[in-house]
This record gives structure tokens, C-alpha cells and sequence, in this order.
């Protein structure tokens, strides 16, 4: 398709893998929502950026992502919004359930952004969510996840030690992020990652976005994600 072709190399992106969805080229062929679609309008948003228009098809339709952009290129609402879409067509959360979206962070500070674009475009769909990370006292979290949570932003050590101290569990997971996953492996999180990855469901849907592409991203991209997608916007030498 040529006009999909032209699109994708006007916005500097390659792609990788098979049957790749089209690109989106405005909001409302992603299929949003009303709840979301009033929120992108209150923000002012024009148009996706690069990255969204690529990774919201492949992620609507339930397949895994690799998504490599620099910062600043609007990736945090590229995995969050079709996070909502998954959660709202799964049945409601039981008492004692742990969330359906998890979102795995290297920091605090960007645990707390993740949650502020999770709050805004998930309130008035009643989407709950809880940050959960180190160096804060526990017992906000502790109380937070018993309410249950749809969704948790997590950093990999205090999500661990919540799981292992029985505060949540990841047996409802079916949509995972590791969002600034270069920076996780930097910061020596890969074991943590592991543990928690291997107590999800094997048939999730896993999202991966990075700065870059380094060897050790790579080889967490093909230990864990199945027949996944790779959308790189810029620099092609990766
Ligand atoms: P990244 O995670 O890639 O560093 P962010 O998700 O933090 O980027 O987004 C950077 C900024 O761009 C934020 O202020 C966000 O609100 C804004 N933004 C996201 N999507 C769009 C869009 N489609 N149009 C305009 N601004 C956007
Ligand atoms: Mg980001």
C-alpha cells in the first residue's frame, strides 16, 4: 500500500514483523472510546505522534510491541490507552483480584508520570490505578491495592516485595508494560523483571518500550514476547 508506505518513511519509522497493521494517520481511526477521545480533545492534541500511530493498531489488536522512539515522542499514552480498551472488555475485578494491566517502571518519577496519564484519561471510565515504589512508606500502597486496581505502575523491587508479602497478585495480568526498559536493565533490574515476567500468564499481552535498543533489551524482547512487532521511529542503525 503505497500511501501507508509514504507515511511510514514521512514519519522515519521501520517496522518489523509479520501481518503489521496499518498505521493510523488521525485519532479517530484508532477507535478510541468516547471517555478517551474527549480527554485527547481536551488536551489539544492534533495528531498520534509517530510512535502512536503505529503502535495503537498493533496493540488494539492484542498482538506484543516493541516500540523504540526517542523521549519525548509520546509513548507513555502510546501503551496506556490500549491498556484501557483491554481492560474495559475484560469482566469486572473480584475481590482478592490483582490488576489487569501492569506497568513496569524504572523509577518513581516515572512511575508517578505514568499515573498522572493513566488518571486523566481513566477517570471517567472508573479505571482504578496505584503506583507502587520504593522509598516511600508502604501503607498508602498496601491500602490502595486492597481497594483493587485495574491497573498498577510499578517499580520491579517494591512490586515484588507487595507480591511476596501477599498485598497483590499478577493473576489477572493480561497486559504488560515495561516502559524505559534500556533504562531497567542499566539500573541491574533484569532478575527482578524475570521473577515478576514468570509469574504472569504466558498468553499476555506484553509491550515493550525503550530509548534504545541495546543487546540485553533485545534478548529480554525474545525471551519474553511472542511474535511481537517492532515499530523504531528515527535512527535505523539499531
Ligand atoms: P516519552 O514517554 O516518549 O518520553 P511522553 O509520553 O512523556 O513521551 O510524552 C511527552 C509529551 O508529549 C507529554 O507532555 C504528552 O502529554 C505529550 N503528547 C503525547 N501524545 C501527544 C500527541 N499525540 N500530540 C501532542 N502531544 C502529545
Ligand atoms: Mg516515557
Amino acid at each position: 500500500d503505497r500511501e501507508v508506505q509514504d507515511f511510514r518513511a514521512k514519519k522515519q519509522m521501520t517496522i518489523q514483523g509479520t501481518n503489521v497493521p496499518k498505521p493510523v494517520m488521525n485519532f479517530d481511526e484508532a477507535g478510541y472510546p468516547d471517555y478517551i477521545m474527549t480527554e485527547i480533545k481536551r488536551m489539544g492534541f492534533t495528531e498520534p505522534s509517530a510512535i502512536q500511530s503505529q503502535a495503537w493498531p498493533v496493540a488494539l489488536s492484542g498482538r506484543d510491541v516493541v516500540a523504540i522512539a526517542e523521549t519525548g515522542s509520546g509513548k507513555t499514552i502510546g501503551f496506556a490507552l490500549p491498556a484501557m480498551v483491554h481492560i474495559n472488555a475484560q469482566p469486572l475485578l473480584a475481590p482478592g483480584d490483582g490488576p489487569i494491566a501492569l506497568m513496569l517502571a524504572p523509577t518513581r518519577e516515572l512511575a508517578v508520570q505514568i499515573q498522572a496519564e493513566c488518571s486523566r484519561f481513566g477517570a471517567s471510565s472508573r479505571l482504578r490505578n496505584v503506583a507502587v515504589y520504593g522509598g516511600v512508606p508502604k501503607g498508602p500502597q498496601i491500602r490502595d491495592l486492597s481497594r483493587g486496581a485495574e491497573i498498577v505502575i510499578a517499580t520491579p523491587g517494591r512490586l515484588i516485595d507487595m507480591i511476596e508479602s501477599g498485598k497483590t497478585n499478577l493473576r489477572r495480568v493480561t497486559y504488560l508494560v515495561m516502559d524505559e526498559a534500556d533504562r531497567m536493565l542499566d539500573m541491574g533490574f533484569e532478575p527482578q523483571i524475570r521473577k515478576i515476567l514468570s509469574q504472569i500468564r504466558p498468553d499476555k499481552q506484553t509491550l515493550m518500550f525503550s530509548a534504545t535498543w541495546p543487546k540485553e533489551v533485545q534478548r529480554l524482547a525474545h525471551d519474553f514476547l511472542n511474535d511481537f512487532v517492532q515499530v523504531n521511529i528515527g535512527s535505523t542503525d539499531l
